[in-house]
């Protein structure tokens, strides 16, 4: 800028600012004008909400501008969290805004499965959506019908299953694949459900043993933060792990365990550890039940036995459990979450660990496993029911504690579907569930979708679930929409509300919505016309309302009490006391002190295939979301570089898997060759390689590992259904390559056999 240019607009500007002085208009004009284009989120309105990214639900705060959301943070009065979110919660926006969502109720007019759609009304939806249940359930009995679901608003639709007099409600596929032998030998050794989150006080701890969990590459905020904040306070760490996963990565001890044999070092564990006397003699003799029997049972697991089943030196076996022990009580053995692995012995490796936590006496101390306070809410329905009568030829029959639990074992609904055996089913509902990338055997799914009668989805997104539907319709996503409340039960206790930043785009609805529309279709009576009323009820012990929660920045703290005194102890058991040895099971037949049952090894020529998270995507719901796409587009397989070497790959080449039933990969994948994963296996990050053309962005990136899961087995006392008990070999240039064996496998573990599988 030219010196004469400068003055000339320095003139101007000192015009301006006098103008300014003297006419308070102009100046408050400019002022508007200005905010209006402040950069990014600068002056945004901001809204206290949940964020639903996955199922963790961290409390966030919306920033819209212009109508719009422009951003999302944490909310700084989460006392868990403070303002700290993932990058999925980020990249909430780019679900809200995805070009591919479902925009309108459709009505199949192709094939099932082909996605071919015509536009309908909500009024003609929600009517063949009713028509359809009532129908089937008139001709096959009401157990005929069946809703698979997931998410915050999954419950509205439960709650009319449930209405209905269904036994196949809250089918959870989170629960039935996932958490439930977890929960149910925590639920029978300490009486609550010491999971979901995990309730162990990382944070304090000054030892941490992580199972299987890849904490940190399965970002749950809270829960990582507290794992960050323990090991800064100087917590050892060990970590089971057949691949050096990202927390490995900060581990003193990382103890590559052969798969399948986790239990095989509990159990010595355990042994070694009453046999040194390195247990808390006064939590057990005090506060446990069964010391004696597990004494006996375990006698005979032995480090150096444990270390030849595991392929772990016996050295680093010991050295680790001497660390968990020098640093009880407050040690935290970390429950896990996802514990479908292996089937028959999925509850009793859990077990393992809720009875070395209390052989630390590592209960309700900081540092081990804490107590949860529940915040004082109502409980309200939707709609009111009286509760479900089981038929004689229940789907739980033949899981004896399956009937702990809402629902029917997954695998049991699909296998009723396909055989018309207990009972027939013969409609299907899904809710915020991609069923075909979450539960083993696609293939059989697709099936049992063949023979349905009827089926209708309620999704976000044109999932290849979705695509099987004959009615679909669009929900709202989180950011345009009220929920049920959150309840934090960590060491720390809060309630937070869902609300709305923005309306619903398109035609989608809110679930409540859709939910309260169909129930009055069935004709069903609802308790409740609009949401805020729903939560109001359930706030009202609080002396809160929507309004209030809201104005109070959408979080409302209570005071938790996550220890005890010794003296204080109390545990909801049969005993009274801790259950080491189980009597529940014992009287079932099964084990009441856990048994060693290994998972059988690869057969000849194979690998295992193993799954897990990256931290940019949930489950197989973002991998269209545009910035986490940008992020993690497709997956790789980790392959161990020694075998690698072996069979001549090298990074970036890309192989086809076969499992052991013959599926094939739909398209190559890159292969990732490291050193960080055992020979015996290889790993593939879960919920790539969508087929439904209708996602973008997803579709035929990467490799669905649910596609090469066609093996399960079920768990006998719940029965949920396994997901680690399926190899795979490699084809390259159209030639299988042949796996050689680098670890030998002792001759305890028997061979997978190629012929039993499903
Ligand atoms: S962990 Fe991330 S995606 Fe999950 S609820 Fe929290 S912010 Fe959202």
């Amino acid at each position: 800028m030219k010196r004469r240019d400068f003055l000339k607009l320095s003139g101007a500007a000192c015009l301006a600012l006098a103008s300014l002085e003297l006419d308070s208009s102009l100046f408050r004009h400019l002022e508007a004008k200005e905010l209006k284009d402040l950069p990014g989120s600068l002056g945004a309105k901001e809204i206290p909400s949940v964020c639903d990214m996955c199922f963790w639900r961290c409390p966030i705060v919306a920033k819209v501008k212009n109508g719009k959301v422009v951003k999302i943070e944490g909310n700084p009065k989460s006392p868990t969290n403070g303002p700290r979110i993932c990058a999925r919660g980020n990249a909430g926006i780019q679900m809200l805004y995805d070009k591919d969502r479902l925009k309108y109720p459709l009505k199949r007019k192709g094939a099932r499965g082909e996605g071919k759609w015509v536009r309908i009304s909500w009024d003609e939806a929600l009517d063949e959506i009713a028509h359809n249940l009532k129908k089937t359930q008139e001709k096959y009995g009401k157990h005929s019908i069946a809703l698979f679901d997931h998410g915050a608003s999954a419950g509205f639709f439960r709650n009319i299953f449930e209405a209905l007099g269904t036994e196949n409600f809250s089918n959870e596929p989170a629960f039935f694949q996932c958490v439930g032998p977890c929960l149910l030998a925590y639920l029978y050794t300490f009486g609550y459900q010491a999971i979901d989150p995990a309730k162990v006080d990382l944070e304090n701890a000054r030892a941490i043993l992580l199972v299987g969990s890849h904490l940190g590459e399965n970002i749950q905020v809270s829960m990582v933060r507290s794992l960050i904040k323990g090991l800064s306070k100087g917590a050892k760490l060990i970590v089971m792990d057949p691949r050096y996963s990202a927390i490995a990565g900060k581990a003193d001890i990382w103890l590559p365990v052969r798969p399948g044999t986790d239990m095989a070092i509990l159990l010595a564990w355990i042994n070694y550890v009453i046999e040194h006397g390195l247990y808390d003699k006064e939590f057990v003799a005090k506060h446990c039940n069964g010391f004696n029997e597990l004494k006996k049972a375990v006698a005979k697991y032995t480090i150096p036995w444990a270390a030849k089943i595991s392929d772990v030196p016996e050295a680093d076996l010991k050295k680790a459990i001497e660390i968990l022990a020098q640093n009880r009580p407050h040690v935290s053995i970390h429950p896990g979450r996802h514990s479908a692995w292996y089937g028959p012995q999925d509850v009793q490796r859990h077990r393992c660990l809720a009875i070395l936590t209390a052989l630390f006496g590592a209960v309700g101390v900081p540092g081990g496993l804490y107590f949860p306070t529940n915040p004082p809410l109502e409980s309200v329905e939707l709609v009111d029911f009286d509760e479900v009568e089981p038929p004689d030829n229940s789907l739980k029959n033949d899981y004896p504690f399956a009937e702990l639990f809402h629902g029917s074992p997954t695998h049991a609904i699909i296998r009723a579907t396909l055989t018309g055996e207990p009972y027939p089913i013969k409609a299907w509902g899904v809710v915020g569930v991609n069923l075909l990338q979450t539960i083993p055997n696609p293939y059989q799914t697709m099936e049992a979708i063949k023979k349905l009668d009827f089926i209708f989805c309620v999704d976000i997104k044109p999932t290849e679930s979705a695509l099987w539907a004959d009615i679909v319709l669009p929900d709202a996503t989180y950011l345009e929409r009220y929920d049920g409340l959150y309840k934090c039960r960590e060491t720390s206790c809060y309630v937070a509300l869902r609300q709305p930043a923005v309306k619903p785009l398109f035609e989608s609805r809110p679930a409540f919505e859709i939910a309260r529309d169909l129930a009055k279709k069935l004709g069903l009576e609802v308790e409740y016309e609009d949401i805020e009323s729903y939560l109001n009820d359930q706030l009202e012990p609080m002396g809160l309302t929507v309004k209030k929660l809201a104005a109070q920045g959408g979080l409302v703290t209570c005071e938790a009490k996550p220890y005890r005194s010794r003296s204080e102890l109390k545990f909801n058991t049969d005993s009274g006391k801790v259950e080491l040895f189980c009597e529940a099971f014992d009287d079932e037949d099964f084990d009441g002190i856990p048994q060693f049952m290994p998972a059988p090894a690869p057969p000849a020529g194979y690998v295992r295939l193993i799954y897990g998270r990256v931290p940019v995507h949930t489950f197989a719901k973002t991998m269209n979301n545009l910035w986490l796409h940008h992020e993690w587009p497709e997956n790789k397989l980790w392959i161990n570089d020694e075998l690698a070497a072996k069979i001549g790959l090298k990074d970036g080449d890309e192989v086809i898997l076969e499992n052991q039933d013959g599926y094939r990969s739909e398209k190559p994948v890159k292969v990732f060759v490291t050193p960080g994963i055992r020979p015996d296996c290889v790993y593939l990050p879960h919920g790539f390689g969508s087929r439904s053309p209708m996602l973008s962005r997803a579709y035929k990136q990467g490799v669905s590992d649910t596609f090469l899961i066609t093996h399960y087995e079920q768990e006998p006392l719940m029965g949920a259904s396994s997901h680690r008990n399926n190899f795979v070999r490699f084809i390259k240039d159209g030639k299988v390559i042949s796996v050689p064996e680098l670890r030998p496998v002792p001759r305890e573990i028997p061979r997978f056999e190629l012929k039993k599988s499903a």
